[in-house]
């Protein structure tokens, strides 16, 4: 996590790192801090809290410079305090470090370190980085670039760093891995960044570090080497994403506005692939492998938060679909737990950023193991994309709010496309039925646009229960993980704690929960189960609990029983996720934002999860 930026050329550094950072703050936003390489000193302003704060802080400074580097954290090693903020100096104060990641053998290095006589100011495992490659400059008496090269061949952990040394402004030292690093190509000046989010205000062309990559940016240009000291010439790729993509939007939130987006992000996933008239449905990326999803004995899904959520919905496509059986797992458990992959074994790894490591962990055990990897991943460029065989990205553009929607229901939209592909190819789903899915999911953007005409009915729902201190809630069948992610969305936000529950498992443990106290947020959309979830409702209010229930336009009967009401627009029972989560995303944002929670950033969270 954390979000790295770093300028050389002839701007004001400190305005581009600034800008950058709060471009960043997604990432990582407990404390903050700039290195300035002006006048032969480096100038250092670190403090807990904000980017803003960082920046009030620094107001009245001399901010000169044209080369810095910045780092807003999400701590893992040290609290977070002024001290534990990035940069970190060497020793000697010559050299600063930011650094995105975890070093894993920091403190036999630190020992080591400190046997030498070495001090250290910070608790964290970044400042040992530094200390360790001023030593190896100073013993080997080599240039800085070879002295990380050096350094990082003993470093055992993950990182995404730029070093900065006092004595040459003209040079920047950066290397990856397992973190990302993204490096802006401007003319004559350079922009490094854990996205592309703080560079594409000024040049579209970039380099995608890549892992075990060494990059020396100086004013006269780039050189990449690699740990065995191999240069290679950058290869430049342009990007296409537009500023207003990472501005709010005249939204109070980045969630709400990604929430209001998603007929948009979700018509932009289908956009080229389906064209339903036609009967048509290809997903290029997926096209090589294809032959071996259709074969597949079964499907392993590795995910997590959210994306674990989407994968859960595309379980249901796959068995219904294709008969193909899949396991949904949590790639942190999945790598630690000597899964058998056989050879061939298809797995399909969902993550928004591209980056989560757990994810990319459990990919590369696959991987060693014979599995072919399908990637659904919404960053471009990002790390798992280029870690999987294949893949298809789900085109949601960036997703800033913490809180992940967009992504979600796009992942979701990519996965059904594959599943239909598949079950067509392997003749498990009569004509008809994929032709009418594909009508169906065509229409999917206007009936998400209706469904956020429920946004002032889920403000005023919020205002009730704003107060609540556990919210339960309840789906069955495609609405299941629906109710998960429903109840993710109110945790991660509000700070209310939540429970997503099948609904007929209420019996078997929560239901001592419910009392006049409890809301219970049920989704009863009319689909195979609603006779089923109708008795869950009654059950529910025979213990006096407070239900809210998502149904379908034009139900009669739900309305008579529930206590508040949200219709959503019919559609079919296995694309109804795509519809029945917007109030739910809608009722967790206007809560929070009720209780006066930081909705973009909450508390200890972080968007692109980089940790293990
Ligand atoms: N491990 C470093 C620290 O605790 C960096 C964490 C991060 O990537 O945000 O400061």
């Amino acid at each position: 996590m954390c979000g790295i930026v770093a300028y050389l050329g002839d701007r004001n550094a400190f305005e581009v790192i600034i800008k950058g950072l709060k471009r960043l703050e997604y990432r990582g936003y407990d404390s903050s801090g700039i290195a300035l390489s002006a006048d032969n000193q480096l100038k250092l302003y670190k403090k807990t809290g904000k980017v803003s704060e960082l920046e009030s802080f620094t107001n009245s400074e001399d901010l000169n410079g044209g080369t810095g580097i910045g780092h807003t954290r999400w701590a893992t090693h040290g609290e977070p305090t002024d001290n534990n903020a990035h940069p970190h100096l060497s020793f000697d104060g010559t050299l600063g470090i930011i650094h995105n990641g975890i070093i894993e053998n920091y403190a036999s290095l630190k020992q080591e370190l400190l046997n030498k006589g070495y001090e250290f100011k910070s608790d964290t495992d970044s400042e040992v980085v530094i200390h360790f490659i001023e030593d190896i400059r100073k013993n080997n008496n080599c240039k800085l670039d070879e002295a990380v090269r050096l350094a990082l061949s003993k470093v055992i952990g993950a990182y995404a760093i730029v070093i900065i040394d006092r004595n040459d402004p003209s040079r920047l030292i950066a290397a990856r891995k397992g973190s990302p690093l993204v490096i802006g190509v401007g003319k004559g000046e350079y922009f490094l960044a854990s996205d592309a989010t703080p560079i594409i205000e000024y040049t579209n062309e970039v380099v995608y570090l890549n892992d075990f990559e060494i990059a020396i940016v100086c004013r006269e240009g780039l050189t990449l080497k690699n740990m065995e000291d191999v240069e290679s010439s950058p290869y430049i790729q342009k990007i296409d994403m537009e500023l207003d993509a990472i501005e709010k939007g005249g939204f109070k939130h980045f969630m709400l506005k990604e929430i209001f987006e998603q007929p948009k992000s979700i018509g932009d996933a289908m956009r080229g692939r389906l064209n339903a008239a036609e009967g048509q449905l290809a997903l290029g990326g997926i096209r090589d492998y294809l032959n071996r999803l259709i074969s597949a004995d079964r499907i392993i899904v590795l995910a997590c938060g959210t994306s674990w959520h989407a994968g859960l919905v595309a379980e249901y496509f796959f068995e219904e679909w294709c008969r193909i059986p899949v396991e949904v797992e949590y790639a942190s458990e999945f790598r630690y737990r000597n899964p058998i992959i056989k050879e061939g074994d298809v797995i399909i790894a969902i993550s928004q950023s591209g980056e989560t490591a757990d994810t990319l962990a459990a990919i590369e055990l696959a991987k060693s193991k014979g599995a072919i990897i399908f990637g659904v991943v919404n960053a471009v460029g990002s790390s798992i994309p280029r870690a999987t065989h294949v893949g298809a990205y789900i085109h949601a553009g960036p997703e800033i709010g913490v809180a992940s929607t967009k992504a979600f229901t796009s992942q979701v939209t990519v996965l059904s496309m594959i599943a239909m592909i598949v079950s067509y190819k392997k003749g498990t789903i009569s004509e008809t039925s994929y032709h009418e899915l594909l009508v169906e999911l065509e229409t999917i953007p206007e009936k998400v646009q209706i469904a956020l005409g429920l946004d002032q009915r889920s403000q005023s729902i919020a205002r009730s229960f704003m107060n609540a201190t556990n919210f339960l809630y309840l789906g069955r069948g495609y609405n299941f993980p629906v109710a998960l992610e429903g109840a993710l969305k109110l945790k991660e936000i509000s700070y209310i704690h939540a429970e997503g529950y099948p609904a007929a498992e209420m019996k078997h443990g929560p239901i001592a929960l419910i009392d006049e106290e409890m809301p219970v947020v049920v989704i009863a959309t009319n689909d195979s189960s609603y006779e089923k979830i109708i008795s869950n409702i009654q059950e529910v209010k025979a213990r006096k609990g407070k239900v809210i229930a998502i149904v379908t336009e034009g139900d009669e009967v739900i309305p008579r029983l529930a206590d508040y009401v949200l219709e959503v627009p019919k559609t079919h029972e296995a694309l109804m996720p795509l519809v029945s989560v917007i109030p739910l995303q809608l009722l967790s944002y206007y809560i929070a934002d009720l209780r006066g929670c930081n909705v973009d950033q909450p508390r200890n969270l972080a968007k692109s999860v980089t940790v293990e």
